[in-house]
């Protein structure tokens, strides 16, 4: 069955759909001009049509102006193609403040000034946009303690590295390892175990500073970045977190328990250029020495 709706009732459907839609056409010049916005404009972008209409300035002057150049840049892109457009932009509404809007359209059959026109639709992507960012951040994260993951913390070790070619501020980082871990999997559990590798990530984060930085590095191992921080500085800290460690009492039933950590310090100091893993090997070595020389210690190399 098809039903016919009168040009009021479009309008009355356009104002209160949660879309805008747009006819647009882009000069050769690189001008662009909005032949016609729908009333939904006011709710979407807090602006309305006519002025979007009379002067399209008033709708760029409202998108960042880092995704304006972007928008502009896939715009010109999509009218030298002459197929689909679609470019999602961060706009500041005066009302409901930062939204992600996505735009999209195609050339329609109808010419402007002898140039083809595009329709198209705005449509509010802030809800996707913050699952997105969220399931990112998510897979940066190790799913158990919300540490950073290995790939992520040698990522940030790569970055201080980068800073210190700059800047010349000394930084550590310490290789941090539960001791004889797995007979406390056998003894108590694979979930007691679990338990304790919770204990511990609040126990070193508590310790560590705002600008420090900690990931889950494997099982049982974890990698702090500690910001501007001599090897000295960071044996302070480190100790730190070994004393605090040893006193904590576990207790699975009725059986307390305790357990211990060995530390591997190295600094980074202006020799020659050190890729990540390098100052990872130096960091291992020196945590090597530690379960060497007995466990429950700090080496540095
Ligand atoms: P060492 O003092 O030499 O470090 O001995 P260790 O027993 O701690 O070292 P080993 O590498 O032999 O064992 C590490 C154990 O950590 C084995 C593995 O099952 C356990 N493990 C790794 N990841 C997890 C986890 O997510 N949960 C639990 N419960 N155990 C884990
Ligand atoms: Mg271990
Ligand atoms: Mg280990």
């Amino acid at each position: 069955m098809h039903t016919n709706i009168s040009l009021v009732e479009l309008e009355h459907l356009l104002e209160f759909a949660p879309c805008v839609l747009y006819k647009y056409v882009l000069f050769p010049n690189g001008d662009g001009r909005l032949l016609y916005v729908s009333a939904g404009s006011n709710d979407l972008l807090g602006l309305h049509a006519k002025d979007m209409m009379g002067d399209i300035d008033n709708f760029w002057s409202i998108v960042y102006p880092s995704d304006l150049e972007r928008l502009q840049a896939e715009d010109n892109n999509a009218n030298q193609q002459g197929d689909f457009f679609v470019s999602d932009v961060r706009i500041n509404n005066p009302a409901k403040g930062t939204i992600w809007i996505r735009l999209s359209s195609k050339p329609s059959d109808e010419f402007y000034e002898g140039h083809q026109v595009w329709t198209g639709y705005m449509v509010d992507i802030s809800d996707t946009k913050h699952l997105e960012a969220e399931l990112e951040e998510r897979a940066r994260r190790d799913a158990m303690t919300q540490l950073w993951n290995k790939s992520e913390i040698v990522n940030a070790l790569s970055e201080e590295l980068s800073r210190f070619e700059r800047d010349n501020l000394p930084f550590s980082i310490m290789l941090m390892d539960l001791d004889h871990f797995k007979a406390i999997n056998d003894n108590h559990g694979h979930l007691v175990g679990d338990d304790v590798l919770l204990k511990f990530t609040e126990i070193a984060s508590s310790q560590l500073r705002e600008v420090d930085i900690l990931g889950r590095f494997g099982g049982e191992e974890f990698l702090a970045i500690i910001h501007n921080a001599s090897q000295e500085d960071t044996m302070v800290i480190a100790e730190r977190i070994r004393q605090c460690v040893e006193k904590t009492s576990f207790t699975e039933g009725t059986t307390p328990f305790s357990i211990t950590v060995s530390i591997g310090i190295t600094e980074v100091k202006k020799t020659h250029k050190q890729t990540p893993e390098e100052v990872i090997k130096r960091a291992d070595n020196a945590l090597y020495q530690a379960k060497q020389d007995g466990r429950n210690t700090i080496r540095f190399r």
